[in-house]
């Protein structure tokens, strides 16, 4: 399958055939498998071989489902969890000990934040913050204790692109494990372990489900790293269900024609938007007026299914923006077939001071939009009716 393109992969790679000849895979909905004879089941304990036992280790699905995504990263193994933020601590608690050092962007998803922030300390974590901006001030952190560089590209809400290329050549040079979560842009857009990632994450929830109904996560990368991330995830359980594994893997088979379509909405919708009198901005990766547009243009193959703009009248007109909207709907989601819409000054980011806000480039008037799959005249419709 290595030989493949990705639509072939994402379509093609699944698990061989039962004794029934199915076309399409069986969900394996079950706890544990059985060993042939004592001496296999002595064999798996001793970690000799590596057979199915029991789900909270490996299933088919989640095996399927792994596999996949390994493909299409480019990523030598990698394990399944059961949410976004599973696989972020299962990372993190796998491979940090007391007294390292993480360096991270300074805008990652909220739940992220909060690890480093409230959990960190207990466990006598440090972290430093740089500004996506700027990553050439990333050398200025680094401590002999430092462990791991940690980053999303594009980031949430602010949709700052920071150069992969640039980041890996750092990572290595200061040899640091660098880990990328990379929801926003899906394996189809970015493939961060071609620029030197050694760990790359998903939030399956967002795109990699793409229709809003399962909650899933994943991360894939170089195999000593995976290792232990595994053994530690077997252990402390943030195993991935077989069914939304599953829902996942088949999710995957339309990946490549679902983000082509978000991707091409919301340029759209960018353009359109960008010269609005009652906008102040409009960003989005694809778009030159984008500080980071050559950035973009070099590391992804288009600029995602994100836009944010701030809307004049700040923090009272994010949030009437949100209120006239009449088919977009309010949702702290992205991702979906459907289009929503997030203020995140008054709710995903309520718990920020205005200066921490503003740091991370949120601006009072701040929206987000998950650019939806619906008809795109439809959504700007929606959009400029609601600006007025
Ligand atoms: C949603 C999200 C997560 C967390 O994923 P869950 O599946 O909700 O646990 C992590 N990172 C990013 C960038 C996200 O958008």
């Amino acid at each position: 399958m290595k030989d493949k393109h990705f639509e072939t992969q994402s379509i093609r790679a699944q698990l061989p055939r039962s004794g029934n000849n199915e076309h399409s895979v069986p969900l394996y909905l079950t706890s544990s498998f059985v060993l042939d004879s004592a001496e296999d089941m002595r064999a798996a304990f001793a970690e000799e071989t590596d057979p199915f036992i029991y789900s909270r280790y490996s299933n088919p699905n989640n095996n399927e489902f792994v596999e996949k995504i390994c493909l299409l990263e480019g990523a030598e193994t990698g394990i399944a969890t059961a949410s976004g933020m599973a696989a972020i601590y299962t990372t993190l608690a796998a491979l940090l000990s007391a007294g390292d050092h993480v360096i991270s962007c300074s805008s990652v998803f909220g739940a992220t934040h909060t690890i480093f922030n409230k959990y960190f300390p207990k466990w006598n974590i440090s972290y430093s913050y740089f500004d996506a901006g700027s990553p050439e001030t990333i050398e200025t952190l680094v401590k002999p204790n430092t462990k791991i560089l940690y980053l999303e590209t594009p980031t949430n809400p602010a949709i700052e692109v920071i150069d992969l290329e640039l980041v890996g050549e750092i990572a290595r040079r200061n040899n640091l494990i660098l880990i990328v979560d990379n929801c926003f842009a899906t394996p189809y857009l970015q493939q961060p372990i071609h620029f030197g990632a050694d760990l790359v994450i998903h939030s399956a929830t967002k795109y990699i489900d793409g229709q809003g109904r399962v909650l899933g996560g994943v991360v894939v990368g170089r195999q000593d790293l995976v290792r232990e991330i595994y053994l530690f995830g077997r252990i402390t359980g943030p195993s991935l269900s077989p069914f939304n594994a599953w829902v996942l893997s088949k999710s995957l088979e339309t990946l490549a024609l679902r983000m082509d379509r978000h991707c091409e909405n919301a340029l759209y919708i960018a353009q359109k938007l960008e010269t609005h009198p009652a906008l102040e901005f409009v960003k989005y990766p694809f778009l030159p007026s984008h500080p980071h547009y050559p950035i973009a243009k070099k590391q992804m193959k288009a600029g995602g299914g994100i836009i944010t703009f701030s809307v004049k009248g700040g923090y009272e007109g994010g949030k009437k923006l949100m209120d006239n909207l009449k088919m977009i709907r309010i949702s702290p989601n992205l991702g979906d077939s459907r289009t929503i819409a997030t203020h995140p000054a008054s709710s995903t980011h309520c718990k920020l001071s205005e200066k921490e806000r503003l740091d991370v480039g949120i601006l009072p008037g701040l929206v987000r939009i998950s650019v939806g799959l619906e008809n795109k005249e439809d959504i700007l419709a929606d959009i400029l009716q609601a600006l007025g």
